[in-house]
């Protein structure tokens, strides 16, 4: 959601009657009124504060509701709730704590709904469903522009570990204050307050009380309460591992179809897709999306269907010796499933040059297709490797470069490449060879300017002012964790379908009579999906393709048990 924020450059209303803050009528309020129950309050009465779990729902019959921020030096409210109104924001459908303080500012009634009854509500009652999405998705919004909330981040811009948690916030669409350490003139007076060290920095303080020195993401998600509302005692449906763009749309569709789904994820939502700036080539974009804001979509999507995430929670281990199998997570929890999509994806292999992130979408490429080819245009270009994947962007780039520069560790090709590319390349005027040569450097400013590159057997040091780099060093799957469940290829992907033959089948000791359907591993009623999957196209579409057909087979599974 965070991503949305951005493209809304005007501030949102929150004046009582626009989209933020609507106002129900009397008949949409009846309609309401079945689900919870009529509770009489009075003014100065707490209703709920920062950090509570599970915060019912309110519509404002008669009298008024104060939304206040936890720090004691604001006691202005945010915004006042008048009747007709109704409290909450997107932590209603996500199933987060409250953020704020709600108190009474006069007398009245208030319709009291249970959030979970409301969260059914919103799947089941389009109208209804509409109107309170909207208000919650523009209120979530309102919080992030003006960083209010409960929680305050004071770090350093030069700080890795700063920026860590603010990408972490971010991609997950969570407001907060962030104080810039070098600059705000305030910074050591809290500091001081909180008894905090420079060297403990980034600090986060939660709910105005909480403090947290340079915390994991794990033990951040932890104070925000992020999943508080996930009952790890539940055998569900389904659980799928990751939420990349594959394993997002598993849930979406799962959702959506009434499975119980609960999605784990190590580090935020959106996968690798997420740290890309634009993909343009995703069915429907026509002017492309950034991988962030195609995947905070996707997450409002699934969990107004229903579906629960578990977030900053790594899947170390699976028991699949019985059924329902366990994930197990890395404080050992156990989450039981009767079925299973793995989503966890894909690690391009990145060579170990300083700064390489830093350029990623803007001048390192890890694919090459025709978009890429194209911001290329006349221009030199190197590509990393010694595989096919690399020979064939050589060739494929010469057609639109001006010159190919392809760097290869080893003394040859013939060991890793097809004959066919290698005759090809030798042949090829536009590309040039460097064996023994890796790049050592990367340099510019938004967009990579310059790198250098090193032939390892003279020691000699080329710089260059070159603007596109294609590192096609391969990918390794995230499959470390399933050790011994599970048929791998070579490489270590997940076999799945048609790839599974008879004798991989009878050494995994395939139970059924029926083979393996397609996306089925060799184990019963487990998915696998996405990048993770052994012949898998790596893209957006392909990943999001498979984890919604995974859906369809999930059902059949289930009806077999
Ligand atoms: C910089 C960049 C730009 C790209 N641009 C494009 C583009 O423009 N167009 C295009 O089509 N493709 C693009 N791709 C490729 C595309 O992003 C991938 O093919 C796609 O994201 C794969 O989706 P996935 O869900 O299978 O896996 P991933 O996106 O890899 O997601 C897997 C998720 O699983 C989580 N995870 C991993 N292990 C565990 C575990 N043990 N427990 C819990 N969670 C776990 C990860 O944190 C991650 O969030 C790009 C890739 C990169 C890196």
């Amino acid at each position: 959601m965070s991503s949305v924020a951005t493209t809304i450059s005007t501030p949102i209303s929150i004046e009582p009657g626009s989209d933020a803050f609507p106002l129900l009528s009397a008949a949409q309020i009846d309609r309401l009124r079945p689900f919870g129950k009529v509770r009489l309050v009075r003014a100065g009465d707490i209703l709920f504060e920062p950090g509570d779990n599970n915060v019912p729902f309110f519509v404002i019959l008669s009298g008024g509701l104060d939304i206040l921020e936890p720090c004691p030096s604001k006691p202005r409210p945010l915004v006042s709730h008048v009747p007709g109104s109704f409290s909450g924001e997107f932590a209603m459908i996500s199933g987060q704590r409250a953020m704020m303080r709600g108190r009474v500012n006069q007398d009245g009634e208030f319709l009291e709904i249970p959030a979970g009854e409301l969260r059914g509500l919103v799947a089941k009652d389009a109208e209804l469903g509409d109107i309170f999405m909207r208000a919650f998705i523009l209120r979530r919004l309102v919080l992030i522009q003006e960083g209010a909330g409960n929680v305050v981040l004071l770090g350093s811009r030069h700080s890795a570990d700063t920026l860590r948690l603010r990408e972490f916030l971010g991609r997950n669409g969570y407001p907060y204050k962030y104080i810039d350490l070098d600059t705000d003139e305030r910074s050591q007076c809290i500091l001081d307050h909180f008894e905090v060290k420079l060297e403990e920095v980034p600090v986060v303080v939660c709910n105005a009380r909480n403090v947290l020195r340079n915390p994991t993401v794990g033990e951040l998600a932890d104070c925000l309460g992020l999943n508080v509302s996930i009952d790890e005692s539940q055998v569900r449906d389904l659980i799928v591992v990751g939420a990349g763009p594959s394993g997002l749309a598993a849930a979406v569709y799962a959702a959506s179809e009434g499975l119980d789904v609960l999605v784990v994820e190590t580090a935020t939502p959106g996968g690798q897709a997420g740290s890309s700036s634009r993909i343009e080539n995703y069915l429907g974009f026509p002017m492309g999306i950034s991988g962030n804001e195609l995947a905070g979509r996707a997450l409002t999507q699934a969990q107004k269907f229903g579906a629960h995430l578990m977030i900053a929670r790594s899947a170390v281990r699976l028991n699949c010796d019985r059924r329902p199998y366990q994930v197990i997570l890395d404080q050992g929890t156990p989450l039981a499933a009767r079925s299973i999509v793995l989503a966890a994806g894909a690690q391009y292999n990145k060579p170990p040059i300083p700064n390489l992130n830093r350029f990623e979408g803007q001048g390192v490429y890890y694919g090459a297709t025709f978009m890429e080819a194209q911001l290329c245009e006349g221009e030199d270009v190197v590509v990393v490797g010694g595989g096919n994947s690399a020979g064939q962007a050589a060739v494929f780039l010469s057609q639109r470069a001006r010159k190919v520069y392809m760097l290869v560790r080893s003394e040859k090709l013939a060991d890793t490449m097809s004959r066919y590319l290698i005759r090809r390349i030798e042949e090829n005027p536009a590309i040039e060879l460097h064996y023994h040569t890796e790049v050592t450097q990367v340099d510019g400013n938004d967009h990579l300017e310059c790198m250098t590159w090193r032939n390892r057997a003279t020691g000699q040091s080329s710089p260059q002012e070159i603007r596109h780099l294609f590192i096609m060093t391969g990918a390794s799957p995230r499959t470390a964790w399933l050790e011994g469940c599970l048929a791998l290829d070579s490489k270590g992907f997940v076999l799945t379908g048609y790839d599974l033959d008879k004798p991989t089948l009878e050494a995994k000791a395939w139970p059924l009579s029926r083979p393996p359907q397609i996306l089925e591993t060799s184990l019963p009623g487990v998915f696998a999906v996405g990048d993770i999957r052994s012949g898998n196209v790596k893209r957006v579409a392909s990943a999001v393709g498979e984890g919604s057909i995974a859906i369809h087979l999930v059902h059949r599974a289930l009806a077999e048990m």
